[in-house]
């Protein structure tokens, strides 16, 4: 007979790693189901740093979810006694109606958090690396900084093995399926049963919920290393993460790291892709694109190419998430579309996760994340 828990997660990157470990932490029998080896490289959750900012210009009613995600990271450095979160401040640099200096001085009004508008010529004199048109403003923000992915993830499954949970990897789940006795997840290896089940299964979701029909596009996205011409003027210690709307398009970036460099990636566009066919190769023209940004913006910082890498979007047409019961049976609950933005709330999407599964509701404000703005529900 199969074995039966209260809560199969499928899919173990960042959303799944952290609710694993919410519901095994508060007690529960988990079983997480990954179908690549733990820290894989062919999902949305790899590489050097993700950036993690409060002054949401996506929308402020995330503000109070990322400032839960910041209490979280913080417990789960002293629940593994490491650092993951490295805060350096952070700049929202456009044109003053932009969205990104518009909507984080909205949400920063609107929650009382600190921040300092500035002049081109005042973000200058504060970070010496940059060079900005005249026009162009920025808002900076001393709470953001730099999460180290791979190690927030690796610290969710020690946490979950910790306390009790069975995490199997290298398993792809080929179907699962509501009964009324329990819900049954199918891999090669054989049948688990579940009272519940979470799915998170990233830019395979389109898959895993083939029956919602929901409106995800998966884009493949760039990210190239540079080793910095000028290392000092771009060094992690006094130089911050920043995102930039400027006409050649959005970018996001991070300070320089020895050995790793300044990474760049550009936001607003990606080659549209499955995650089972997507293109790993990186042209010398998408190199040259964000070599001429950094040379533009942030002279200095675009020396030679360390290394470049792909990664997926899961991308919602409003590119907010999803966070949802099933229609079809509220045992399962699903959370998907984290689009370009989601890994830093992944310690609170974690937890709410594991609230909507055993308790059927959370003690988080998500309504604005329900899939029934896109008619599905
Ligand atoms: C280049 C890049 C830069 C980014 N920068 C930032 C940033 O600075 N700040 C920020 O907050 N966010 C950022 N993001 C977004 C963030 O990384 C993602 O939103 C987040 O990692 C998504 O996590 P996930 O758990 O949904 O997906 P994933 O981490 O990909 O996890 C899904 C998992 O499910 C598994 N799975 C799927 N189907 C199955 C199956 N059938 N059986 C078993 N397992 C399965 C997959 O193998 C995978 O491990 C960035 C993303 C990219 C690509």
């Amino acid at each position: 007979m199969a074995q039966q828990y209260d809560v199969i997660v499928l899919g173990l990157g960042a959303m799944g790693s952290a609710t694993a470990a919410h519901l095994a932490r508060a007690g529960h029998t988990v079983l997480g189901i990954e179908q690549f080896s733990p820290l894989h490289s062919n999902g949305s959750t790899h590489g050097k740093g993700r950036i993690i900012r409060e002054a949401y210009f996506e929308d402020p009613a995330y503000v109070p979810l990322v400032q839960r995600a910041y209490t979280l990271w913080r417990e789960l450095e002293s629940e593994t006694n490491q650092q993951l979160l490295r805060v350096t401040g952070g700049l929202n640099i456009g044109m003053p109606e932009s969205e990104f200096v518009s909507g984080s001085k909205r949400s920063g009004d609107l929650h009382g958090l600190p921040y300092d508008y500035l002049s081109a010529a005042e973000a200058q004199q504060r970070f010496p690396g940059l060079r900005l048109p005249e026009e162009m403003v920025a808002v900076f923000e001393p709470n953001a900084g730099v999460l180290l992915p791979e190690g927030c993830l690796d610290a969710y499954y020690q946490v979950a093995r910790r306390h009790g949970a069975e995490l199997r990897f290298g398993e792809r789940v080929l179907g699962w399926d509501a009964a009324v006795d329990a819900v049954r997840v199918t891999t090669p290896v054989g049948e688990y049963q579940a009272d519940r089940l979470v799915i998170t299964a990233g830019p395979w979701t389109a898959q895993v919920l083939a029956d919602l029909g929901l409106p995800l596009e998966v884009w493949r996205i760039v990210n190239v290393h540079f080793e910095p011409r000028d290392p000092a003027a771009f060094a992690i210690e006094h130089f911050p993460v920043y995102l930039m709307q400027v006409p050649e398009g959005d970018y996001y970036g991070f300070p320089a790291v020895p050995g790793e460099g300044v990474k760049i990636g550009r936001h607003d566009i990606g080659e549209v892709c499955t995650p089972d066919a997507i293109r790993r190769e990186v042209d010398q023209a998408e190199i040259d694109m964000l070599h001429n940004v950094l040379a533009r913006y942030l002279p200095g910082a675009e020396g030679e190419v360390l290394w470049t890498l792909t990664c997926m979007y899961t991308n919602t047409p409003d590119r907010h998430f999803i966070i949802e019961r099933h229609p079809g049976d509220e045992r399962v609950v699903y959370g998907c579309g984290f689009s370009g933005h989601g890994f830093k709330f992944a310690s609170a999407v974690g937890e709410v996760l594991a609230e909507l599964a055993v308790e059927g509701r959370t003690r988080h404000e998500i309504g604005f994340l329900s899939s029934a703005r896109f008619g599905v529900s």
